[in-house]
């Protein structure tokens, strides 16, 4: 019996000694964490061999992109003229004024787009159950933002009730399901159907045709869901509390008689609490998840594969995210490479 009590308190000795050593190094040289670095960061998210000039939100971010392979690889160029995609915008549109004030929660850390209720292609609702930008021209929203935690979760049966959403002004054209029907898309769920399962009223809410756009079976089917899955084990399992803004950017061709523009990428941010999740609660070691994925036919199962920094999606999206954190501590979190 003293043999072994000896035994087990070397061991324990050397165990903590080694923990200690490791935590020091850990601690005092971020050398030695993998860092998982992207090589294109200082590019807009145009790496795919489907690449091209709808992935852009301007002229100048496609350049870009051509000025780092003038072979041209993604024919952004067409006429070879020495300037990518000629009939976008020439440089990407500024944010409207913030005009729009709001205590809702979903938007604690920020309104990414300064959406309000000025512009009908960035028209923010403000709903109990989150908070979106919705845009007339693309028949879509461009962004959702909603608090995850296990207040927010239930029993309530999926309602699949898709249907048009009246908050919209009046004369303005409401996006119906059947505008999806033979599109070859899904009805996609920016805040998903399983994040909203308290009451009916809170799942309904999931299902108004604002919250849904035309996503890839591959994408919706595949890392997209595997990631929302993700994230709500960390509420099951861990208790956490998540802050997570959902966005899409790029066009492809128009479904519906043209009134609404499937994108070409979609973009998650998440902000990881352990508590509410306020501006005070995050700091410089405040955990995220961020992706950006195609919207198209071929992807990877792994969502990890396309995670990405938060600085790389506003430079794609011209938005300013998590803009009501302290400058120094945006900056911060911004630049990191996701690594989860
Ligand atoms: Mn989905
Ligand atoms: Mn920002």
């Amino acid at each position: 019996m003293t043999h072994w009590n000896f035994e087990y308190w070397a061991r324990w000795v050397r165990h903590s000694a080694q923990a200690t050593v490791l935590l020091l190094a850990v601690t005092s040289c971020d050398d030695l964490v993998p860092q998982v670095s992207d090589p294109n960061a200082h590019l807009p998210p145009c790496v795919e061999q489907n690449c091209n000039c709808g992935d852009f939100v301007s002229q100048e971010l496609a350049q870009l992109v051509l000025n780092e392979d003038s072979n041209d690889p993604y024919n952004l160029d067409g006429d070879g003229n020495g300037r990518a995609c000629e009939r976008l915008p020439q440089a990407t549109p500024d944010l409207d004024w913030e005009t729009y004030f709001s205590n809702s929660p979903h938007i604690a850390l920020g309104n990414p787009s300064h959406a309000g209720q000025e512009n009908i292609d960035n028209y923010l609702i403000d709903r109990d159950q989150y908070v979106l930008a919705y845009s007339q021209s693309h028949g879509g929203l461009r962004w959702a933002s909603w608090v995850l935690n296990r207040d927010w979760i239930g029993s309530t049966e999926r309602q699949n009730n898709f249907r048009p959403d009246g908050i919209l002004p009046k004369g303005t054209y409401q996006v119906t399901p059947r505008d999806y029907t033979g599109s070859g898309y899904d009805r996609g769920h920016m805040v998903p159907s399983a994040d909203r399962t308290a009451t009916e009223r809170d799942n309904s809410a999931t299902f108004l045709m604002t919250n849904i756009f035309p996503q890839t079976a591959e994408n919706n089917r595949g890392p997209w869901k595997e990631l929302e899955a993700y994230c709500r084990d960390l509420i099951y399992q861990q208790g956490k509390t998540l802050y997570i803004i959902g966005g899409v950017y790029g066009q492809k061709q128009p479904i519906a008689k043209q009134r609404v523009i499937p994108p070409s990428r979609t973009w998650k941010v998440v902000v990881v609490f352990d508590d509410e999740p306020t501006v005070d609660n995050v700091n410089y070691s405040t955990d995220t998840i961020v992706v950006d994925m195609p919207n198209g036919n071929r992807l990877d199962e792994q969502w990890q594969t396309y995670q990405t920094s938060i600085d790389r999606i506003e430079l794609a999206t011209g938005y300013d995210l998590l803009s009501d954190i302290p400058d120094a501590i945006q900056a911060e979190l911004e630049a990191r490479q996701s690594k989860h």
